[in-house]
């Protein structure tokens, strides 16, 4: 093995590793050994000099993520093996699909055991983004494992971390291709078409975490008028139309957004005069709209990023949703969404909760949404669950 940097634990601190959980904090090191720069490979050993695993190191209040629990050599072909089970487990999921669905997310951080990782599958592109500067530098070994891995099934790969690695870190990352250039930006999720613009776009250019929950939507959507509120891509919107919606207003601030949902929806339903959108922020929107919706989506951005801010986010869903409440036609459903990791899904619940109270209205939960098995959870690492969603019958 290459790596001479160690970090050592403080009695105790070994306790979660055992169970088998992969993040280093910062205050469980009793000291480093050598001089690790960002991004390096380091051993992690408890206080007594036992291995506890190999991981990625940098500077934070997570210190190292653990790549392995046994001492293996961290070089492409420990990648390929990590990305080969990965696409091994998304085939058993049964996501391609020939012309009706060439999209799915590939490598989920954490719950893929590739920490710091998140790879996106659009037909022949995989769009790939590190959040640690250990992956930054694996990128190229990453792009080579991938191409072994997958072979024909993809043609390029678009590296996008300007936004994801640590700002502190001078890690100079510029987003790229690594391999290949995309001519198509099309790509089909459950026989609908988008546009994905992976090389301005949020995230790795859609939210593929949304998409059995925007089927599950295409269901309710028949004779309603259907708000989609955050829409970003439009990705509700054009489901509801397939679904038969009366009518489907789309609003997000972005006006990239709003430009971008438009385009989605003429792709898949040319001239149909049922959608609109509108460049507004939400709150203004919710509180000048009419009350005759009676389908609502509400998909906003994570409230919290820290566990500092949590009070404030969960007096964020609270207002949003008593908004909703107040304005929902008797008989509507409500599509009510928390993406914030920090926010339970028992606080989440207790903040729409509070919101429906306010408003007095009679309110049932018909289902509780949660993020596709393309999203997997490491079982040792419970901070992997983010996405939770209500369906709500409101009277
Ligand atoms: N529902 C979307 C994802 C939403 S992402 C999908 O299925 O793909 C969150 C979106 O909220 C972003 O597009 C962002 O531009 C928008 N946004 C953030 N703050 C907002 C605000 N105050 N009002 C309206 N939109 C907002």
């Amino acid at each position: 093995m290459t790596e001479n940097c160690k970090i050592i634990l403080k009695p105790g601190k070994e306790d979660s590793f055992r169970r088998f959980h992969p993040w280093v904090f910062s205050g469980a090191i009793q000291r480093i050994q050598g001089e690790p720069a960002e991004g390096d490979i380091i051993t992690v050993e408890d206080w007594q000099g036992n291995f506890i695993g190999i991981a990625h190191y940098q500077i934070g209040s997570i210190a190292a993520r653990i790549l392995s629990f046994t001492p293996v050599e961290i070089d492409t072909d420990f990648y390929r093996q990590r990305l080969l089970a990965a696409y091994r487990m998304r085939q058993s999921l049964g996501l391609e699909n020939g012309n009706r669905n060439n999209t799915y997310r590939l490598v989920h951080g954490e719950g893929d055991n590739l920490p710091g990782l998140i790879i996106d599958i659009y037909g022949k592109t995989a769009v790939m983004q590190a959040h640690s500067p250990g992956m930054h530098f694996a990128r190229h070994s990453l792009a080579e494992a991938l191409k072994q891995v997958m072979g024909d099934a993809i043609e390029s790969i678009y590296y996008k971390s300007e936004t994801t690695l640590p700002y502190k870190a001078d890690l100079d990352h510029e987003n790229g291709y690594l391999l290949g250039k995309s001519s198509d930006d099309t790509a089909i999720e459950n026989g609908l078409k988008f546009h994905v613009d992976w090389l301005h776009g949020q995230k790795t250019g859609f939210f593929i975490d949304q998409r059995e929950n925007r089927a599950l939507l295409e269901r309710y959507s028949h004779g309603r008028a259907v708000l989609n509120m955050f829409c970003y891509t439009g990705g509700f919107s054009f489901y509801a139309m397939r679904g038969g919606a009366r009518l489907v207003h789309s609003v997000d601030s972005s006006a990239k957004a709003i430009d971008l949902t438009c385009r989605n929806v003429e792709l898949n339903f040319p001239g149909d005069t049922r959608h609109k959108a509108f460049a507004e922020d939400a709150f203004k929107y919710l509180d000048t709209m009419g009350d005759d919706y009676d389908l609502i989506i509400l998909d906003p951005p994570a409230f919290a990023k820290h566990r500092r801010v949590l009070n404030n986010a969960l007096q964020g869903y609270r207002k949003l949703n008593a908004k909703a409440f107040e304005k929902i036609r008797p008989g509507g459903i409500l599509f009510t969404f928390s993406c914030s990791q920090v926010v339970s899904k028992e606080n989440f619940r207790l903040a729409v909760f509070t919101a429906a109270q306010q408003s007095g209205r009679n309110v049932r939960i018909l289902h509780q949404l949660v993020q596709p098995a393309d999203h997997p959870i490491n079982i040792y690492h419970p901070e992997g669950e983010y996405l939770k969603g209500l369906v709500l019958y409101v009277e």
